[in-house]
């Protein structure tokens, strides 16, 4: 056995806080990396030793393996976590630290090296006896062929690529004229995403759950199943809810789908932990494996809730060479567990990822709560990054109970400064067909209006509008330096309005009030309330409104209001400024950076003749791509960036001239 004293954490985020975390429980050392743009944040306050290796772009840092090395020697670690993403699933890497005499936690390279390519997984999954979904998953790449073959399985059917992962190069076809141009297209996808423009194609199932079990195995041959999540909540292929158990496991299922999954991890001869996916279709009952994540899911909580096992601890422990201290039938699922991923996006923009700081994270106290989180009051959500702002974990003794809970937190979390899918997450909690655990793959897409998400209901803008115009009185009356006597927004009469507009959910919400002492009298669109402030501080105030007394969390930066109540939720208001500076004009045939970004590359070149839909400009901002396309035909006129080269949203890219 090979003792770890300290451990680097080759990740970011969330995940390098946690496994810090389980090195402190151990009394392990913990080091952390972290790239320019890291430089304040939580994970590397929590460290032990904290090692600044280069760059935000994770290239530079994160992905860098010889950085990561030199910074592993330097603090002397003997062992590196890899968290997930990044380098978690990188099997050379895994080589370099063993030839570099440095513990990887985490699976062998070989069992990485196998599960790399889906097809090379489903060849050696189909001989070991684990279901796959039929399809085809040949050498032979040539459009006769791949076109012989989709008709041989029949549609609706998937093409994927074996480099594949995060649903990238992924299309259904259903119809014979189509499978043409989308093998063309999902080729193109593949090669640009990773190099490799191989397919294959799978029968799709049409009304699928993804149901995954966590599987862990030690040095010594031992392989055990952790039960089961279901993820089948997704968007675009991302998981957005995990739960377990799953609403459809029978034991007996639960059994079947365990020892497909232990003899697929048997297979790949496989120690510490992964995770074993498969398909469900509902209509058959039948379930066929999907892959194998080798490392640490972002899901892990969810497991650890209902089996009191500490994964990372495990993993640690395993990756020592020490053998697992459970057995299969010791294993037993407790309650019920969910988890929630709180995100950065705005969900009436496409979700597009968001930037920004995020003023205020708080979050109630509740029992059986867990939130591992990226970010604290203060934090910048960055562009280079994963939006994913926390995961918040429930456990309960039963579904209902848990559902309910997650509900409570997210109506009172308060995250305030940047847009979340909060209002979307709480959307999709309250949804039937969820509660009763009636969806499948594509629940989002069929039950979820997500243009509703965000609108406030009856009679909310006026008490926002009330909120924060007795927040700015208050702030005003607070920091009046001179003529303390006389009341903010004096006037000789009491009878006298004084006025505040906002742009409240697009609308533009004016108010009339009048004071006498703390008293207020609101005018809005000629319906009355009666305010009173009872109590501030600097970031909340409480309020009387028509007799409803309840608190206000507010920040105010500028002219902007950040407002939140449990019943509302997270809101922004702009207060209309009294000398509005004359908005920026539009530069005609001018393309603007639609979100902060990178340009990461440049279709055309000055003087290039394009057409309507073109590829101007690709940039790419929180791991997700944006191609830029021609609005009309024209000529390139001038280029006003590199591709390299960090925009701020609104950013003037490229001048098109029409001809
Ligand atoms: P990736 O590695 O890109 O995440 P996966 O093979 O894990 O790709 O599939 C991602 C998601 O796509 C699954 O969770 C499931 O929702 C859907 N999916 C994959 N294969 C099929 C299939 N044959 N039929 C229907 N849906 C599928």
């Amino acid at each position: 056995m090979k003792k770890v004293n300290t451990i680097l954490i080759a990740n970011r985020g969330e995940i390098a806080s946690r496994v810090i975390r389980a090195c402190k429980k151990m009394g392990i050392t913990c080091v952390a990396v972290y790239s320019d743009a890291d430089s304040n944040a939580l994970f590397v306050k929590q460290a032990d030793l904290a090692i600044h290796i280069g760059g935000s772009e994770p290239v530079k840092s994160y992905l860098d393996q010889d950085k990561i090395i030199a910074a592993a020697k330097r603090s002397g670690a003997d062992a590196i976590h890899p968290g997930y993403g990044f380098l978690s699933e990188n099997a050379s890497f895994v080589k370099r630290c063993h030839d570099e005499g440095i513990i990887f936690i985490g699976p062998k390279s070989e069992a990485i090296e196998a599960m790399g390519s889906k097809s090379r997984a489903k060849e050696l999954m189909k001989k070991s006896g684990v279901p796959i979904v039929p399809g085809y998953n040949g050498k032979d790449q040539s459009d006769a062929t791949l076109k012989a073959e989709a008709l041989k399985i029949g549609f609706p059917l998937l093409l994927k690529a074996t480099a594949g992962g995060g649903g990238k190069g992924m299309r259904i076809v259903h119809e014979e004229k189509d499978i043409l141009s989308a093998i063309n297209s999902a080729k193109r996808e593949a090669k640009n995403a990773f190099g490799d423009d191989e397919l294959l194609i799978e029968k799709y199932i049409e009304s699928g759950r993804h149901i995954e079990f966590q599987i862990f195995g030690d040095q010594h041959g031992n392989v055990i199943h952790l039960l089961e999540r279901e993820c089948t909540i997704q968007r675009r292929y991302q998981k957005v809810i995990e739960e377990s158990p799953s609403p459809i496991m029978t034991s007996a299922l639960r059994a079947k789908m365990g020892e497909a999954a232990v003899l697929a991890a048997k297979a790949l001869n496989y120690d510490n932990a992964g995770t074993v996916e498969f398909i469900f279709d509902d209509k058959t009952e039948r379930f066929y494996f999907l892959e194998v994540n080798t490392r640490l899911q972002v899901e892990h909580p969810v497991t650890e809730a209902i089996t009191g096992l500490d994964l990372v601890q495990m993993q640690i422990e395993s990756a020592q060479g020490l053998p697992l201290k459970i057995e299969q039938d010791d294993v037993k699922g407790n309650g019920y567990a969910i988890e929630a991923r709180l995100y950065a996006e705005d969900a009436s923009n496409n979700f597009a990822p968001v930037t920004g700081k995020v003023h205020k994270f708080e979050f109630p106290d509740i029992d059986g709560l867990r939130v591992e989180s990226a970010i604290e009051s203060g934090s910048e959500i960055s562009m280079f990054y994963d939006p994913m702002i926390a995961k918040i974990i429930v456990k309960d003794s039963n579904r209902e109970a848990a559902h309910r809970k997650l509900e409570y937190m997210l109506q009172n979390l308060v995250c305030q400064g940047t847009i979340t899918n909060q209002a979307f997450l709480q959307t999709l909690l309250r949804h039937n067909n969820f509660r009763d655990g009636k969806y499948n793959t594509h629940f989002i897409d069929e039950h979820i209006n997500i243009s509703e998400i965000n609108n406030l209901p009856e009679g909310v803008a006026e008490e926002l509008a009330i909120a924060a115009t007795l927040f700015g009185w208050h702030q005003r009356e607070m920091s009046r330096k001179t003529l303390k006597s006389l009341p903010s927004g004096w006037r000789n009469s009491f009878y006298e309005y004084q006025k505040e507009t906002f742009f409240i959910d697009e609308k533009k919400v004016t108010v009339k009030y009048r004071h006498l002492h703390k008293n207020f009298t609101f005018l809005i669109d000629e319906q009355e309330f009666e305010a009173s402030i009872i109590d501030v501080s600097s970031n909340a105030i409480r309020l009387n409104i028509n007799g409803l007394q309840q608190d206000y969390a507010i920040k105010c930066i500028g002219n902007n209001y950040f407002i939140h109540t449990a019943a509302i939720g997270n809101v922004q208001i702009i207060k209309e400024d009294r000398f509005p500076v004359k908005e920026k004009e539009k530069i005609p045939g001018g393309y603007e950076s639609p979100m902060p970004s990178q340009v990461v590359k440049i279709h055309v070149s000055a003087g290039d003749k394009i057409k309507e839909n073109d590829p101007l400009i690709v940039i790419s901002s929180m791991k997700m791509e944006t191609t830029i396309e021609a609005d009309e035909d024209g000529v390139v006129e001038e280029i006003y960036v590199e591709e390299g080269t960090n925009v701020e949203a609104g950013f003037l890219l490229l001048k098109i001239n029409k001809n």
